[in-house]
């Protein structure tokens, strides 16, 4: 099948009208900063809302089940994320316009509010098997679970698997996103989640070049269009997600169980035995993700199928920017240019990241250059993430200085080592 490519794919993004998103989101700044991270296809997000379906139905170009804007190469797939009856975070998909309408129309019947700010994710009192049959059934779409290992709105904060959220649905979901603080690895300890492919994605609120993109995937496909993703799903032909790409699972901010006011970190016995209340300020322990895991996982389990696509880790070139210069913020005006510069010259984020030979990177800018090297090579330490708080990456020059590094921060780097040393007050 030789019209197939490696398409690389961001399937979780917001419109304007959802909570806590920048209000230029728009999909001609979408087209355009994808373009310079070099993805090529991009979930429109929030297509039940009435203002942002209106603008995708404006700038969008649909030809054989693809949609496009303008003379961009960026293919779109029209998408939602839904809160369902739980709470529990849902993606769906689907294949034009009239399904989307269809869809609203019966939302709309169930008196369920679609329209305005604020609306772009709506809040549905479905659960998600009756959501599943309405998406899959009638309205021809995919719907899996968003972010699954989130505390509150993950499908695991409130069932021990995806197959028990879904019931008779069950089999006909194919697909789960892991979310930020979870890589393929953790969600495989689950045994129930092997007849699932996992998406990685962005779930950006704003089109910065370290949000849009932050997470995607590599797929094996013909177009970005529905058609071409339930085949994927299916495994059609040599149809397959080649590479998830991704942060690193400390980088999340509820990958260790952790105090959520000042983020003391617990392994999960201690946090049982202390009642789930931080023995430093009192306030609540949050279990994090790969506990959570560990939890449900069974050590007779295959460790993977052999379907899945291998994990890469990635940092956002912006980030590294940053770090590289020290700045405070990864969207000053003078990472920004450089990002810009580099993107530019070299023509994508993705490209530099990962492609472009490292002396002609070096050889535009020493400094970035070198980290960009170290990030290949692997010379990155995390102050693991937890209780809302993201982890930090450290980028070492050198395999000496990672060596160092990991010495001095022996008690900060992992899960639960910071207050291992320290007894329990409820063990005297
Ligand atoms: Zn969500
Ligand atoms: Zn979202
Ligand atoms: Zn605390």
């Amino acid at each position: 099948m030789s019209n197939l490519k490696l398409l690389d794919c961001d399937m979780h993004v917001h419109g304007p009208n959802s909570g806590g998103v920048s209000k230029n989101m728009s999909i001609p700044l979408m087209a355009e900063q994808a373009q310079l991270k070099g993805l090529h296809v991009l979930a429109t997000g929030d297509c039940l809302n009435k203002e942002w379906l209106v603008h995708l139905k404006n700038s969008l170009i649909e030809s054989n089940g693809t949609f496009s804007f303008k003379d961009s190469e960026i293919q779109f797939i029209l998408s939602t994320e839904i809160s369902d009856l739980h709470n529990v975070h849902q993606l769906c998909y689907f294949p034009d316009f009239a399904s989307v309408d269809l869809f609203r129309e019966k939302l709309i019947q169930q008196k369920v509010k679609l329209d305005g700010k604020g609306f772009g994710r709506p809040w549905v009192r479905i659960g998600a098997e009756k959501l599943a049959e309405t998406v899959i059934d009638e309205c021809k779409g995919l719907i899996g679970p968003a972010h699954g290992f989130t505390p509150y709105f993950g499908v695991f904060a409130h069932f021990n698997s995806v197959q028990q959220c879904f019931g008779s649905m069950a089999s006909e979901i194919k697909f789960m996103e892991l979310g930020l603080s979870a890589d393929s690895d953790i969600a495989d300890l689950i045994e129930s989640n092997h007849s699932l492919q996992y998406f990685s994605c962005s779930d950006a609120h704003s089109a910065w070049s370290d949000k849009l993109g932050r997470e995607f995937m590599r797929i094996r496909m013909t177009e970005g269009s529905l058609n071409e993703l339930k085949k994927v799903l299916d495994l059609k032909g040599e149809r397959r997600i080649e590479t998830n790409i991704g942060l690193d699972a400390r980088e999340g901010k509820y990958h260790c169980t952790a105090c959520s006011e000042c983020f003391a970190k617990y392994s999960l016995d201690q946090a049982l035995k202390l009642k789930m209340k931080c023995m430093q300020c009192g306030k609540s322990i949050k279990r994090g993700v790969r506990d959570l895991a560990l939890q449900l996982h069974n050590p007779e389990s295959k460790s993977k199928p052999e379907y899945r696509a291998e994990y890469v880790r990635s940092i956002p070139l912006a980030e590294i920017i940053k770090i590289a210069f020290k700045a405070e913020n990864a969207h000053s005006k003078k990472v920004q240019t450089v990002w810009r510069n580099f993107v530019e010259e070299f023509k994508s984020e993705i490209a530099i990241l990962l492609d472009v030979p490292i002396e002609n990177l070096i050889q535009k800018n020493p400094e970035v250059g070198k980290k960009i090297q170290a990030f290949r090579n692997n010379w990155v330490l995390f102050m693991a993430g937890g209780g809302g708080n993201y982890g930090v990456p450290i980028i070492c020059d050198s395999l000496k200085e990672l060596e160092q590094k990991k010495k001095e921060l022996k008690n900060k780097l992992d899960c639960h080592s910071e207050l291992q040393a320290q007894k329990i007050l409820t063990e005297f």
